[in-house]
């Protein structure tokens, strides 16, 4: 998951391109209107100031989106209803209002990417999973999967190499309030492995939750 962050403000810039870091999201940055449209390509979501100082943020929206569909928040000042407005009619995805914490950033950038991804099949290297069509396959081999199997491997699959905390992937298959001891949540993720045939597949963080692992070809 890589975000592009346009801000013009070193004091806003600096500590959100590291707080996003901290977050597991990569980051490219950059200051001038000029440099979006080139720099927008091959990221996943952009989030965009609109008080640049070589051009307006709108403008720069308008024109990004005759050439790209990539997910864009829009980051507005306290107030400034109409940017808002003119900003979400023009396609952007999303605002925040400054000051933002960076957390709430970070849920809107996954949000956003999510929302994009609903009916896209997500190819990690070796596991495929086509969320339209509700079918996985592993080294090119379709695998049965019961539904909560699925939706468990879909969550985990959005980012390969991503450590998702047992509780986000509990409230997004199971149940948005998090009870017991999550017990499921790991039964399920042996079957899972047992039926993808490499164990290694869904590495277990200690602390923290699961990842669908990268690049073990
Ligand atoms: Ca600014």
């Amino acid at each position: 998951m890589k975000v592009l962050v346009v801000e013009d403000d070193p004091a806003v810039s600096e500590p959100l391109l590291a707080g996003l870091q901290r977050n597991g999201i990569d980051t490219e940055h950059v200051g001038y209107a000029s440099q979006v449209v080139l720099a927008a390509q091959g990221v996943d979501v952009v989030l965009l100031d609109l008080g640049l100082p070589d051009g307006d943020g709108i403008d720069v929206l308008r024109e990004l989106r005759r050439v790209s569909d990539v997910p864009v928040i829009i980051a507005t000042a306290r107030g400034d209803e109409t940017d808002r407005i003119v900003g979400l009619e023009l396609g952007a995805d999303d605002y925040v209002v400054k000051p933002f914490s960076v957390r709430e950033l970070a849920a809107r950038v996954r949000a956003v990417a999510r929302r994009r991804r609903v009916d896209s099949t997500l190819e990690t290297g070796r596991v495929v999973v086509d969320r339209s069509q509700h079918r996985v396959s592993v080294d090119g081999s379709p695998i049965e999967l019961t539904a909560k199997e699925f939706d468990l491997l879909a969550v985990l699959a959005e980012e390969p190499g991503r450590a998702v905390p047992r509780q986000e992937l509990f409230s997004r298959v199971w149940d948005p309030v998090w009870v017991g001891t999550g017990k499921t949540l790991d039964v399920h993720v042996a079957s899972l492995r047992k039926k993808l045939g490499d164990p290694e597949l869904i590495e277990t963080v200690r602390g923290v939750g699961y990842r669908l692992a990268v690049d073990t070809a």
